[in-house]
């Protein structure tokens, strides 16, 4: 077998039909967005216009003005709780998040207690990773300015009641902010529709390019700078835009938008294929994230009692399948995932796990060749686990 890609919660292979809409801004298109007193820089301005206008409506934004380009998902995310936590420092110090985010919101959140006195609330989550709207409801104080939380966790799939909870920041007037990265192209995603003051978006997350987010800003929202310098992005982003990246990402996002229902039975199916030959096949095995109602149409997260996570993913390395075990940014550390340690699991068992994200060109071929190479890894490693002597016998 070729080889099998199951890791599209980490990043996703680029669009042709994204490469081709980048392409002219690496040749003809090459001018500063800013320049206005030359044709090839007018024509620049205006197609960033248009791109924006895409990316508005891809998300259901009412203004074009509220969407701005960032350099990445973790830039989006960095910027929305920074800034707004720096622009409302008179307001109130106290930020609302979970325990399970992406580091870039959990590493945000830190800074701002450790070097600028911010107080931060870190959610607890159910076993499947669900946050309450009534806990987000009680965290709220009379000094809080922000509460973010994410649309799905980007390693067991859970998919948050984030209406219910901007309903609850609504009510009580503090700014609400989803990281959204995982969720475009997988759920349906409409700001209007949600009722988010803030999301975050990332390019290759949906088969666009690398090095390219966008942050949704509803208008009336006051943010601080992240990056300061001339006045890009109406004076709040600093940096000559990435055409090229934008124009990759804003495609790949309107073939997302397009095909969502279809990829979504796709992955699903995909998905649950998996979920069940993995269960069938491989004993003491245990989901993690929401069996189905609530669960991201392409993750998949299974834990492994008696074997190491690290240990499957080279065995199945060696089978020409990619996959992962934790988030890609916590790989090369010897922690457990926060999230799985977040929904109760113990250290040894947490250690175990293994994620498996398809995507829209996940064949089924490619799930029965897993579901046959998957159960004699397990095993074989198991046999080698002095903790797995004496289970069987
Ligand atoms: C990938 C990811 C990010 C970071 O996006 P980058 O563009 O890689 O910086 C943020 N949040 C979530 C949930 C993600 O999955």
């Amino acid at each position: 077998m070729n080889s099998v890609y199951m890791d599209n919660n980490a990043t996703t292979a680029l669009k042709k039909e994204a490469l081709d809409a980048m392409l002219p801004y690496y040749t003809d298109i090459y001018g500063n967005a800013s320049s206005k007193f030359y044709r090839v820089g007018r024509d620049a301005e205006q197609a960033l216009y248009k791109l924006r206008e895409s990316v508005a409506k891809s998300i259901g934004a009412e203004y074009v003005n509220e969407v701005y380009f960032t350099g990445s998902g973790c830039e989006a995310d960095n910027w929305a709780i920074k800034g707004i936590a720096f622009a409302n420092k008179k307001k109130g110090n106290h930020i609302i998040t979970t325990k399970i985010e992406h580091h870039a919101i959990l590493n945000a959140c830190e800074y701002l207690e450790k070097k600028h006195g911010f107080e931060v609330t870190y959610l607890d989550v159910d076993e499947y990773g669900f946050v309450s709207p009534e806990a987000v409801e009680e965290a709220i104080t009379d000094q809080t300015i922000l509460i973010s939380i994410m649309m799905a966790n980007n390693e067991i799939g859970t998919v948050e009641p984030i209406k219910e909870i901007a309903e609850v920041a609504k009510k009580h007037k503090v700014i609400f902010h989803t990281d959204a990265v995982q969720a475009i192209g997988h759920i349906k995603v409409d700001v209007k529709e949600l009722g988010v003051d803030m999301l975050s978006l990332s390019g290759h997350k949906f088969h666009g390019p690398k090095g390219v987010g966008a942050l949704y800003i509803r208008n009336g929202v006051r943010i601080d700078n992240l990056i300061h310098g001339g006045g890009q992005e109406r004076g709040k982003r600093a940096a000559t835009e990435n055409l090229a990246g934008i124009a990759g990402m804003a495609k790949a996002l309107e073939i997302a938008v397009e095909n969502l229902d279809k990829n979504m039975a796709h992955c699903k199916k995909m998905r649950d294929a998996l979920i069940d030959g993995i269960k069938k096949n491989i004993p003491y095995c245990r989901l993690n994230g929401p069996e189905d109602e609530g669960r991201l149409c392409n993750n998949v997260n299974f834990s492994f009692q008696y074997v190491e996570g690290e240990s499957i993913l080279m065995m199945l390395d060696m089978k020409n399948v990619a996959a992962s075990s934790g988030s890609a940014c916590a790989s090369g550390s010897l922690d457990p995932s926060h999230v799985l340690l977040a929904i109760g699991l113990p250290h040894e068992i947490a250690h175990g796990s293994l994620r498996l994200s398809v995507g829209e060109d996940t064949t089924q071929e490619e799930v029965d060749y897993v579901i046959e190479v998957l159960p004699p890894i397990i095993q074989r490693l198991r046999e080698m686990s002095p903790l797995y002597e004496g289970v069987e016998k």
